[in-house]
């Protein structure tokens, strides 16, 4: 029973591309290749065609992050996942912070990081990669 209703709510939108559905927003088949081009600040490819504006970024449980996209031809509305710091990204943080410069994003180039409660993080990927002091 749930499969057909399922089935009824992606309807005709459904594209080859997308893996799978994460509530109303769906998640990118490529989201490595795409996560590269938004590191390095590019334009992304959409896979409905034109390109992924940027709607908001959020952080996530565990230090990873959210990034809201917009299909600018298709207006569908995609999630893509940034996997958390790793222990070197974290350590380059926390290595910055100790010589007493500002923190940067290891991934987004003069990306400083903003603090997010207890954590300071990336506001262009929501991640979370060191302690606020
Ligand atoms: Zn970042």
């Amino acid at each position: 029973m749930w499969r057909a209703s399922k089935r009824l709510m992606t309807g005709a939108r459904k594209d080859p591309s997308v893996a799978a559905e994460s509530g109303q927003r769906l998640i990118l088949a490529d989201e490595d290749g795409l996560l590269s081009i938004y590191y390095e600040g590019g334009r992304l490819p959409s896979p409905s065609g034109g390109f992924l504006m940027v709607l908001g970024v959020q952080p996530e449980a565990e230090g990873a992050g959210s990034v809201f996209l917009e299909c600018t031809s298709s207006s569908l509305r995609y999630r893509m996942s940034v996997p958390k710091a790793t222990r070197a990204e974290r350590k380059k943080v926390r290595d910055l912070i100790d010589e007493g410069r500002d923190p940067e994003c290891p991934r987004h180039q003069g990306q400083l990081l903003v603090r997010i409660r207890h954590d300071l993080a990336c506001s262009r990927c929501g991640v979370r990669y060191a302690k606020a002091k």
